[in-house]
């Protein structure tokens, strides 16, 4: 293995289980709370939306949780995953550090999200459910559930924020391709949709528009459920197969251990999963550096507030104890739309809250400079958001150069931006400008956050 460029595992050596971290956080995770009544949530509320199957996930304490045959059988057209070497890149960069990235673009939908979008689409099948609503910004999540559901023959409907609607019309396309439908949200079509709308007509949506509006749809439907791509616990949990095969992967490469894993966080999905099986290592005391990157244009883990806040704008989800910049936030158009979103997973949270993870936040133009590096030398385009890692990477792989650290650097390599060459179009022509979220806007924002004690 000392001169690979990849490093594969066998069909066969898919993981088996998915991982939970919830038992082995350094404390409980603080519990969800109903929007209305401020009572601790119980799993009856959570019925109208999600499988029973799934509310078991979201609050389980088992460790290890089997993954379904049924679900394996999808998963293996495209799993397990490859771990790329970053060879030309070292080489560009003359650094000693050795650069390793685990190929999530590799997906039929291009990014990590249909590791959980299959699982889901399989639980609400089981549970009798005939059609799933979901909310999505870019459209890597809407694609992804769309292809999910067409694997089990369920409907689906999908909300897309509106400036990314006529943004991105391939990942529209993609979802019409997998037999779903999508509309660009605000939609006239619910009350949440109405209501936006009739305050501001020109609106250009948001996740937490989007999201109202999904939910909205799958409570008033008997035959619905609704399905998130992110942020939750089942969802962080599905994805925990990119982190356990990386594990075995960087063994199968000579590497003891990692020095540092990085990843791009918008709900934080894909960095948990990949992260989270290295946690227990790093809690019993091996020296791993987890570094979560997120824009400054949404700086939700470094300038957010950890505290309850609701998950939509129209405060309709429950209220959950995480890092977030106020559920009214609209982020700026900018180009990278999966890191939009003004909260962030509550397992994400509690863990950069008490110092297990760190995050950090870069603005776009050096972020974009970095994709062409790396497009350049290892030939993949990185996702806007994919971007976000792999400058941090070369930073921490520049830093290696001036001090002769031959540290192991693993990205999270989350997708391929082949849906956002108009955003790689608009950095080459020099049109991209930097955007830093003010204060003052977050500080707002976070006054609006309703005052919860538990
Ligand atoms: C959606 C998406 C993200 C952000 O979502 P997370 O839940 O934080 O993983 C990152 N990268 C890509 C390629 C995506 O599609």
């Amino acid at each position: 293995m000392k001169d690979s460029y990849k490093i594969f595992l066998s069909e066969q050596e898919m993981p088996q289980q998915w991982y939970n971290i919830q038992p082995d956080l350094p404390r409980p995770m603080p519990p969800y709370i109903h929007p209305v009544t401020h009572k601790l949530l119980g799993p009856e509320d959570m019925a109208p939306i999600f499988p029973m199957e799934l509310i078991k996930q979201e609050v389980s304490q088992e460790r290890w949780i089997e993954i379904p045959d049924d679900v394996r059988r999808i998963l293996r057209l495209w799993r397990p995953s490859p771990l790329h070497r970053a060879r030309r890149l070292e080489a560009e960069l003359k650094t000693p550090a050795r650069i390793y990235y685990k190929n999530e673009s590799v997906s039929p939908p291009g990014s990590h999200k249909p590791n959980t979008a299959v699982a889901q689409a399989y639980y609400n099948k089981q549970a009798g459910v005939r059609r799933l609503t979901t909310e999505t910004g870019a459209g890597q999540w809407g694609s992804a559930l769309s292809f999910a559901c067409s694997c089990f023959d369920l409907e689906c409907r999908v909300y897309m924020v509106k400036v990314s609607y006529f943004q991105k019309p391939y990942r529209r396309s993609l979802i019409h391709i997998w037999g779903a439908e999508v509309f660009p949200s605000p939609t006239d079509m619910t009350n949440s949709g109405r209501a936006i709308l009739a305050q501001d007509p020109d609106s250009s949506g948001s996740l937490g528009i989007a999201i109202s509006e999904a939910v909205e749809d799958a409570v008033q439907h008997e035959d619905t459920k609704y399905s998130l791509g992110s942020v939750l616990n089942h969802v962080l949990l599905h994805q925990t197969v990119v982190g356990l095969e990386t594990e075995k992967q960087l063994a199968l490469a000579g590497e003891k251990k990692p020095d540092i894993l990085v990843g791009c966080v918008g709900g934080g999905s894909n960095f948990a999963g990949f992260a989270f099986p290295f946690v227990p290592r790093k809690l019993k005391g091996e020296d791993i550096r987890i570094i979560a990157v997120e824009p400054t244009s949404c700086p939700t883990l470094t300038k957010g507030q950890y505290t309850y806040d609701f998950g939509d704008t129209a405060g309709l989800t429950p209220l959950i104890m995480m890092y977030t910049l106020g559920h009214s936030f609209v982020p700026p158009g900018i180009h990278a739309g999966g890191l939009r979103y003004h909260g962030d997973a509550p397992l994400l949270s509690l863990l950069v809250h008490d110092k297990i993870m760190e995050a950090r936040a870069y603005p776009q133009t050096p972020v974009f400079e970095s994709a062409i590096t790396f497009a350049r030398t290892e030939g993949i385009i990185p996702a806007p958001e994919t971007a976000h890692c792999v400058h941090a990477a070369i930073d921490e792989a520049l830093q290696c150069k001036a001090t002769g650290e031959e540290k192991c650097i693993v990205i999270a390599f989350s997708g391929h931006g082949h849906f956002d060459l108009t955003a790689y179009d608009a950095f080459l022509g020099g049109k991209l400008e930097d955007y830093v979220y003010p204060d003052e806007k977050i500080h707002e924002a976070i006054a609006g956050i309703p005052k919860v004690t538990v």
